[in-house]
């Protein structure tokens, strides 16, 4: 099929939310009107496809969205888009409503949903990388990450408030199975004294060291960032075999969970998602597809599937180094 030809572009977010999805589908749908496409909103991501839940949008619905979290095309985790059959029914009620490509925002999950959709049926698709993660390669920032990290670090500042006031020691666990993203930037800017996170192999013996190093210098009260994915334990274990070590710090676990994903997404996450909203419409219409969009040093940049999958997004050595240093 001809992209140019494209009539109708069908949009959906897919796998965990995150603050600025809302900004990416306005984006997606204005930047449609704009070139004179139709386009759709599929609900609930994969799991609408395939129940052919899908609505149709234009310019004036996503009016107002701009600045609030969450999604208005909700999403889901579907099981069934997984297999064959599931992806042939998708498929059907795409067609069915005349959609002719697709804009899904989302995870690598979602992506990797996609990438079968695009190579089994032949319709074009693009992904915009929405989650709070910032685990995704061939882009330096995802959508949400930002929102969620300043959420982090104002947790931070009011946590610190409370542990200087008690002389403790807080675990604080934040968001991150896999990626250490949100732990090391908010750890930086909350000024906590150890940061753990999956990419790092710190040991339970160093951390235990960085913290009676602080004990000896009377540093009276102490955040210890703990990314969810921690090798060496989570906030609670970690809290606990701290405990058994020293009586010095009266220790207190805080465990920030979905508030990371709520609110409204901060300027940095709504204009990334506008330009690579507009920027993955204008792709589809230009003939990509089967890529993701994303922004290296600040400019627009499409990588392929098979570029995203087998890269890993790592931690800059550099932010270790300088979280270590401004821990003392
Ligand atoms: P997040 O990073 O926030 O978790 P994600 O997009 O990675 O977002 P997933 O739950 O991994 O979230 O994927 C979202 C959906 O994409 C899945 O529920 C499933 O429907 C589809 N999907 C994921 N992996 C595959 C796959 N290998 N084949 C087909 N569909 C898939």
């Amino acid at each position: 099929m001809s992209h140019t030809k494209i009539k109708r572009i069908g949009v959906f977010t897919s796998g965990g939310d995150a603050p600025g999805m809302n900004a990416a589908i306005r984006a997606v749908v204005r930047t449609a009107s704009f070139y004179q496409k139709e386009v759709f909103g599929i609900m609930r991501g994969y799991e609408g496809m395939i129940e052919g839940d899908i609505v149709k949008l234009g310019a004036r619905s996503v009016g107002n969205i701009i600045q609030r979290g969450g999604t208005i095309l909700k999403t889901a985790r579907s099981q069934e888009f997984r297999t064959p059959e599931g992806r042939k029914k998708a498929y059907e009620n795409l067609q069915r409503e005349g959609i002719d490509a697709l804009v899904g925002i989302g995870g690598d999950g979602s992506f990797t949903g996609l990438h079968y959709l695009t190579k089994e049926f032949e319709i074009p698709g693009v992904c915009i990388p929405g989650t709070i993660d910032n685990d995704l390669a061939g882009t330096d920032y995802t959508i949400g990450y930002d929102t969620a990290t300043n959420t982090a670090v104002e947790a931070l500042d009011k946590i610190r408030d409370t542990a200087l006031s008690h002389n403790r020691l807080f675990f604080i666990e934040v968001m991150g199975r896999n990626s250490g993203y949100i732990a090391i930037n908010s750890g930086i800017a909350g000024g906590a004294a150890a940061i753990i996170i999956p990419e790092e192999n710190m040991t339970f013996e160093e951390l235990m060291a960085s913290l009676t190093a602080g004990e000896g210098s009377s540093k009276k009260s102490n955040l210890v960032v703990v990314a969810e994915g921690s090798k060496i334990g989570d906030a609670n274990e970690l809290a606990k075999r701290v405990a058994e070590r020293s009586s010095y710090f009266d220790i207190k676990v805080t465990i920030l969970g979905h508030l990371q994903r709520g609110g409204a997404p901060s300027y940095f996450d709504r204009v990334l998602a506008s330009k690579m909203g507009v920027a993955a419409v204008e792709g589809l219409l230009n003939g990509q597809t089967d890529v993701m969009v994303g922004i290296k040093s600040n400019k627009i940049v499409f990588n392929s599937f098979e570029t995203i999958i087998n890269h890993i997004h790592e931690i800059d050595n550099e932010s270790l180094r300088i979280a270590k240093i401004l821990s003392i």
